[in-house]
């Protein structure tokens, strides 16, 4: 392999280093760029400029070659990411192929992965629900995993300062275990959606919720955000492709082109980061070692401090395979426990229904978000034999019928037909929690390597007894709530699928108090290389059940104020 450390050592180097440009590692950066720290961002992927690199935005459903659908010999070469609802003809090209980056499946496990700058922020869904204590209480209350090193407090004004640049969009709903946040104006729900708001209402007391998303979504106080070159989301759901108008929030809209302007950031795409370089005089970490993606040759790079934000799989990766006479399982891997507790969301599940009411109305346009019910069981008390619960997502919507007769003016007439509407078609899905486990784990392969010569991902993770349990009660409560509500014609179903479906995997170099039990402190730090910080999914010592994303900018947010602190000290 060629060397390609010709520059001079000091062109190499930089205050901090962030390794991943996606949703946690690009809001390390904007930090440290607002607060002067010289930073090089590091990403795998090519660069993806917001706008010019979102070749499908504004295609017309005939103009894409198959209609916006998959090839078939593409889903054949490609099973995992063609199992992904979003894996589809205008977004493709943000799709890590299974064939090009493979991994080693001890049980099954469906990694979907973005590497590109920008990372999975281009992709992901843009649900955004702040934790509560009822979350960071959680092991220690109900005995799994380690108790949490921090609380709501320590979090709550880091939700603040990244939800009010990065839009988000909500209503004060003042439930207690899903803390209200800095909200621009909600998404009204539907009229069935409302109604079903209400007799849960009527049946349930207080218990339980169905609220509108909170959504990433720029709806409202527009100047503020024409500072980012950001405008108002237009409602076209067409998300994944990339947003022209910046109306939802990624990486490549706000926080990447914001740290740019400031002039402290340099974005290093193709570069593959290979392993963190561990100084034994020193007793720090010194820099990174990256290989190019494209001419494969190496290259070091050397800061102050070291953000690693690849994924939380990827995080795990990268630590594996930082070795040295004083880690020889991976760096902080002092107790052994690094790539253990891997832990993710189980989605198993799905009920819906159809509701003969509410004929006079009917859906139209779009909408960037849709219900979600708070978790409700074992909040208050522990009242299933399982442990902790699920949320769920939420949606009525009422289209027209399927009548094509006709053609030309006749067809038009058949399609917007009033008449032919069906009934309201109801619809929920549920976001479990899981326990994190030793058992479940990540670890390097000894034999498969990748392209780049570096050791493949072995993925052991499956689910257990209180998932399974877990999917049972979903279904029972859900139907018994539609059935409550009047829907009629409920059907329910376990996909069985296998994890990482959710695209919410966490866990493997978890924070705790105790270095003997965890491998990061209450501030990211690696216990035993504290000039190394992780504040993505990896971070995470238990799930819960909401959306994770907006927890892993907080962090990231809160641990760079922390770094560029200590740095003064
Ligand atoms: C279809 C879909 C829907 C989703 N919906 C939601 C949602 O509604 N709400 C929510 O909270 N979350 C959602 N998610 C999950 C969300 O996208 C992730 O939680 C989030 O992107 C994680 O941020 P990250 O910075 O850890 O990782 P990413 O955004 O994936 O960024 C990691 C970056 O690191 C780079 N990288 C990896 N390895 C290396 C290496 N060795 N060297 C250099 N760079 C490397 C990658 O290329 C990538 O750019 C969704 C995801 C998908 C795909
Ligand atoms: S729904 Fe909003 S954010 Fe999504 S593509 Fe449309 S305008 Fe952009």
């Amino acid at each position: 392999m060629a060397n390609l450390n010709i520059r001079s050592k000091q062109e190499r180097t930089y205050q901090a280093i962030v390794i991943g440009s996606g949703i946690s590692g690009a809001w390390a950066a904007k930090e440290f760029c607002d607060l002067g720290v010289k930073t090089l961002m590091l990403e795998r992927g090519r660069n993806v400029e917001h706008i010019k690199d979102y070749p499908t935005t504004n295609l017309l459903p005939y103009e894409f070659p198959h209609r916006n659908q998959i090839p078939q010999e593409i889903q054949e070469a490609n099973p995992v990411i063609s199992r992904c609802y979003a894996f589809r003809e205008d977004a493709m090209h943000f799709f890590v192929k299974d064939t090009d980056h493979p991994y080693v499946q001890e049980k099954p496990f469906d990694w979907i992965r973005g590497y590109q700058v920008g990372g999975k922020s281009l992709l992901w869904a843009r649900q955004v629900q702040r934790w509560s204590d009822f979350d960071f209480d959680g092991p220690a209350r109900d005995g799994f995993a380690v108790d949490w090193p921090i609380r709501y407090k320590d979090i709550e004004k880091w939700y603040s300062h990244v939800e009010k640049f990065a839009g988000v969009s909500g209503f004060k709903d003042g439930i207690p275990h899903l803390p209200d946040g800095e909200f621009l104006p909600g998404y009204e729900l539907n009229v069935v959606e409302k109604y079903f708001a209400e007799q849960l209402k009527k049946h349930y007391g207080n218990d339980r919720h169905m609220i509108s998303a909170r959504c990433a979504h720029i709806h409202g106080n527009a100047e503020y955000y024409a500072q980012q070159g950001r405008a108002m989301c237009q409602n076209r759901n067409l998300c994944q492709r990339g947003c022209p108008f910046g109306g939802y929030f990624s990486s490549n809209s706000s926080t990447i082109p914001w740290a740019l302007k400031t002039g402290n950031l340099t974005l290093r795409p193709d570069a593959v980061v290979h392993s963190i370089i561990y100084d034994e005089e020193k007793g720090k970490a010194t820099g990174v070692r990256i290989i190019d993606r494209l001419t494969k040759e190496t290259e070091e790079f050397y800061a102050d401090v070291i953000f690693v934000n690849a994924a939380a799989l990827n995080t795990n990766a990268i630590l594996l395979n930082s070795t040295s006479n004083r880690f020889p399982n991976g760096l902080g891997n002092d107790n052994g426990l690094l790539g253990k507790f891997v832990a993710f969301h189980n989605y198993r599940a799905r009920v819906s229904g159809e509701y003969e009411g509410h004929s006079e109305f009917t859906t139209s346009g779009g909408r960037p978000t849709s219900g979600y019910f708070p978790r409700f069981r074992n909040v208050y008390k522990q009242e299933t034999d399982f442990l902790r619960g699920y949320a769920a997502g939420f949606s009525a919507s009422r289209g027209v019928g399927p009548d094509t007769s006709g053609i030309g003016m006749d067809l038009k007439n058949s399609l917007l037909n009033p008449d032919k509407y069906g009934p309201w078609r109801v619809g929920s899905h549920m976001m479990g929690e899981t326990i994190p486990k030793e058992t479940n784990f990540v670890a390097l392969d000894p034999n498969q390597k990748d392209e780049w010569g570096m050791p493949q991902l072995r993925i052991s993770v499956d689910y257990d007894d209180n998932d399974e349990k877990m999917v049972k009660d979903y279904i029972e409560q859900m139907t018994e709530m539609f059935t409550k509500a009047g829907f009629t014609n409920i059907q329910s179903a376990d996909s069985k699928q296998a994890p990482g479906l959710d695209i919410h995997e966490m866990g493997g170099v978890r924070m705790g108090k105790d270095p003997k039990t965890s491998l990061l402190n209450a501030n990211h730090q690696l216990h035993a290389v504290p000039n190394v910080y992780v504040t993505d999914g990896a971070s995470m010592t238990s799930t819960s059940t909401q959306n994770p994303s907006l927890t892993y900018m907080a962090f990231a947010a809160r641990a760079a104020h922390h770094a560029v602190a200590e740095s003064k000290k």
